[in-house]
């Protein structure tokens, strides 16, 4: 089933490359241009070619990281006129990072949602208590953390399903949000989400913490640059998913106070984002309407 799945997209790809050619072709060769030496030609359809593959790959990206029209499924930040801000951490829990970051927020008094690695989940399950028990919000961030729109169905529903399952079971607590790994999703995972009562929650400001040796300055003048009312700042808490990116999440640990700081002594308040999107905390599981 999943072959047959992934040869009917390629299938669809080709023949959607093909069309865009050939209008490309005829705009070209027939209207515009109108040669008829071969050499000529030969580049029209080359140019055609290239020109289908650019709107192919730009099409594909605004749909993978932007969607088509209205999406009230989907948070990307508060509202503006609001001095809140949410910290997010993504990847997690990991042994080496997320107990230093939970003492942090501790000390600051300071509320943050984590959106949990299923399989991270699994191999420490007593950092995600821990996470649950300080009082932060959890989200779904997949079993496995691979790329959404690159999967079957059953391997996407896998991914989300399992994940919501592994944390539930380890935390107590069902995961409210669900955030595509490197912020990819399509159709099929916005209407599971909805389906599963996880609202999908992106971000306005990454700090790229992510990246291969990432100062924990950078991610200072990052935040003291961009930061604004209603914005969503994404960092990480596991370096294990991202290879050849270093995997030291060292510079997040190290910038965390001084963001923290930074934040507040702009009359700003870090809040969670249950508050920050709905104005009220989350029910800890979603009230789904039953039909008798
Ligand atoms: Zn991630």
């Amino acid at each position: 089933m999943a072959n047959l799945e992934a040869l009917l997209r390629i299938g669809a790809y080709i023949v959607g490359l093909a069309a865009l050619t050939l209008i490309f072709w005829y705009l070209l060769q027939v209207r515009w241009i109108k040669s008829s030496r071969r050499g000529m030609k030969l580049l029209l359809f080359f140019i055609s070619l290239s020109l289908g593959l650019g709107v192919m790959f730009t099409g594909f990206f605004l749909y993978v990281y932007h969607g088509i029209g209205h999406q009230p499924d989907i948070y990307r930040r508060g509202s503006r006129d609001s001095n809140m801000v949410a910290l997010t951490f993504d990847d997690g829990p990991s042994a080496e990072f997320t107990p230093a970051i939970l003492d942090i927020l501790k000390e600051y008094n300071v509320p943050a949602t984590f959106f949990m690695v299923g399989t991270h989940v699994e191999k420490y399950p007593e950092i995600a208590q821990r996470i649950a028990e300080e009082g932060h919000e959890i989200g779904n961030h997949t079993h496995n953390h691979r790329n959404i729109p690159t999967l079957s169905t059953i391997e996407l529903h896998g991914e989300i399903l399992e994940a919501t399952a592994t944390i539930t079971a380890v935390t107590g607590v069902y995961p409210s949000y669900v955030r595509p790994p490197r912020g990819m999703y399509d159709g099929r995972f916005r209407r599971l989400a909805s389906l599963i009562g996880q609202d999908i929650v992106l971000w306005t400001i990454s700090t790229r913490d992510w990246r291969y040796g990432v100062t924990p300055d950078s991610i200072i003048k990052t935040v003291k640059n961009k930061v604004k009312g209603g914005d969503i700042i994404l960092f990480h808490d596991s370096g294990a998913l991202i290879k050849n990116e270093g995997g030291d999440r060292r510079a997040t640990v190290l910038a965390l106070p001084q963001v923290i700081e930074i934040i507040q002594a702009k009359g700003l308040e870090i809040v969670p984002l249950s508050v920050l999107l709905h104005g009220a905390p989350a029910e800890e599981f979603p009230q789904v309407d039953m039909p008798e």
